[in-house]
């Protein structure tokens, strides 16, 4: 059993967060150290350490993650200019968190690299 991350507490409102969407299946929240005038981090409720554990059982919960973060960028207004969404995927994907997330990142041009 994967050890629980922050995320799991943020995603059952033990430890706050500025949570912008929560259904059954994803949940998403402000990025604390924002590296660009939105960032969001979506991620699935259930805890799955990173990308190399995803298994064909979660691909209704990874399909919501991108439908959850097209609304949020559209909500947030950035959806014409454009976004980037990033998954990192341990040491040298430079992931940090291990509770798999999708950045949202937008509200500038973004250059080459943004989270890493
Ligand atoms: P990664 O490097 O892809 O694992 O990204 C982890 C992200 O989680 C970083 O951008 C952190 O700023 C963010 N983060 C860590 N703790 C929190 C928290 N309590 N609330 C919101 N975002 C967080």
């Amino acid at each position: 059993m994967a050890e629980e991350t922050i995320f799991s507490k943020i995603i059952r409102k033990e430890i706050p967060a500025d949570v912008l969407y929560q259904d059954e299946l994803v949940t998403a929240f402000r990025d604390i150290n924002p590296r660009a005038p939105v960032h969001i981090l979506v991620v699935p409720n259930k805890l799955i350490p990173t990308t190399n554990d995803v298994d064909t059982d979660d691909e209704l919960a990874l399909g919501r993650m991108i439908t959850v973060a097209k609304k949020l960028a559209a909500d947030e207004g950035i959806a014409e200019d454009g976004y980037r969404l990033i998954m990192n995927c341990n040491q040298h994907g430079g992931q940090e968190v291990y509770h798999i997330h999708m950045h949202l990142v937008g509200g500038r041009a973004l250059g080459p690299m943004v989270v890493g």
